[in-house]
């Protein structure tokens, strides 16, 4: 979610050219879509629809925007509403141009809404999910209306399989453009680590078909009794109340200094790392030398950012599918599955060069001098020794490199 962070709080004209293209494009689509959906007008009943759909997404709005401002508090991730419940609903019941309606007045809503207490949030930002949100639902809208479904259900008929195949469909095709374009967005605008993380965790998808799904249940709803929609207002509520959590749950195993795995979570990911591997298993501790002195002479802040920076160093060392943790205050753990001796030496050696090469300067402007010992242990190297013996053993031999002069890697049972 970090990148979606990012790009979010760019201002509209510090983002790159083809970026800036993309918002307005997508803008001015959506706008297009609504002048050209304008043209036929809508039955008094389809207002009352749409008027139903409004007074389950307003009071939604704001009971989900009292879970955001708390969310947020903690973590600096995107806003999270839940809109798609009411808008994949809309997709399936209302007129294209009603529901391009609908999707304004939410947008808006929110944008008054969020911007009470977050002025900071640029207006383009929430042009550019509406607008995205506009043309997703018409392109599902197009699904539906080429299928029959929109047809059959204002005809009165009782939907079948046939009409459910299509609206899974649609479901997919609105998923597909939205996730498409806002991927688009934050790889053009950010760096991403890795292509997969444009179509956002798991999880994240997760809550966004989940929402597709309660949409139809707004939809059926709606056609039949109508009233019975606000319902699911309180649903909806309780799943924001899981994003909650999930964060929750990653803050709970993360080490706030340093963003790394903290004891706890290490330990658990080694166990479960050291279950899966049928190949040899090294464990390294890492303990910064003299840290004390840095304190004391540089002050603990400056201690904080070397802290920092080692995590960033250790990050970088180790190779993909390696686990790095923070295992005490100036202390780090790395578990490396199937590797040899040679190896383990290799990753450690070269974690203990790149700390030493590590140019911080305090802000007296001396630099800082940091070194590190590294002590490493082999499983098996007797049959049975769990993860708990291999730390030990890679503990003695940190002991035993820092007796011997520190600022070294020292190998147990060598
Ligand atoms: P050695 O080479 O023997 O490891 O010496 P050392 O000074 O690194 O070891 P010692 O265990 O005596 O001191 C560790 C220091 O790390 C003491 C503590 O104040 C500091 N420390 C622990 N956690 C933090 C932290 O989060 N921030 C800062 N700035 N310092 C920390
Ligand atoms: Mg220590
Ligand atoms: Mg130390």
């Amino acid at each position: 979610m970090g990148e979606k962070a990012d790009w979010a709080s760019w201002k509209l004209w510090s983002l790159p050219t083809r970026v800036r293209v993309l918002v307005l494009g997508v803008s001015l689509l959506a706008a297009g879509v609504l002048a050209v959906a304008a043209r036929a007008a809508p039955t008094a009943e389809q207002w009352v629809t749409a008027g139903w759909l409004a007074a389950a997404a307003l009071p939604h709005l704001h009971a989900s925007h009292l879970i955001e401002r708390r969310r947020r508090d903690r973590a600096g991730t995107p806003y999270v509403d839940l809109c798609s419940v009411w808008i994949f609903a809309g997709v399936i019941v209302l007129p294209l141009v009603l529901e391009l309606v609908l999707v304004a007045v939410i947008y808006v809503h929110r944008w008054a809404l969020v911007n009470r207490f977050d002025a900071v949030r640029p207006a383009h930002r929430t042009v550019f999910t509406a607008a995205t949100l506009a043309l997703a639902a018409a392109a599902a809208a197009a699904v539906l209306q080429a299928t029959g479904v929109q047809e059959h259900l204002a005809g009165g008929a009782r939907p079948g399989w046939a009409d459910l195949v299509a609206v899974v469909a649609a479901a997919a095709v609105q998923w597909a453009v939205n996730t498409g374009l806002v991927a688009t967005a934050i790889a053009w605008t950010v760096t991403v680590d890795h292509p997969r993380r444009l179509l956002g965790s798991a999880s994240d998808n997760l809550l966004e078909v989940s929402q597709l799904a309660l949409g139809v249940f707004v939809a059926v709803a709606l056609l039949w009794w109508p009233p019975a929609a606000l319902l699911m207002i309180i649903p909806t509520f309780a799943l924001h109340q899981c994003v909650q959590l999930d964060q929750l749950k990653l803050a709970a195993r993360t080490d706030q200094r340093t963003g790394l795995l903290n004891a706890i979570a290490w330990h658990d990911e080694a166990e479960h790392v050291l279950e899966r591997t049928r190949g040899r298993i090294g464990v390294l501790m890492i303990d910064l030398d003299w840290f004390k002195r840095i304190n004391d002479t540089h002050g603990h802040p400056v201690g904080d950012d070397v802290l920092a920076e080692v995590a960033t160093v250790l990050t970088r060392a180790v190779r993909r599918g390696d686990t790095v943790g923070r295992y005490g205050g100036e202390e780090f753990a790395v578990l490396l599955p199937d590797v040899d001796e040679a190896e383990v030496r290799a990753i450690a050696e070269r974690i203990r060069v790149r700390i030493r090469a590590l140019r911080i300067t305090a802000p007296t402007g001396e630099p800082v001098t940091l070194s590190a010992t590294i002590g490493a242990a082999l499983h098996p190297r007797e049959p049975g020794a769990g993860l708990d013996e291999m730390i030990r053993a890679a503990d003695d031999a940190l002991y035993a490199g820092k007796k011997a002069g520190r600022d070294r890697v020292a190998v147990a049972g060598r």
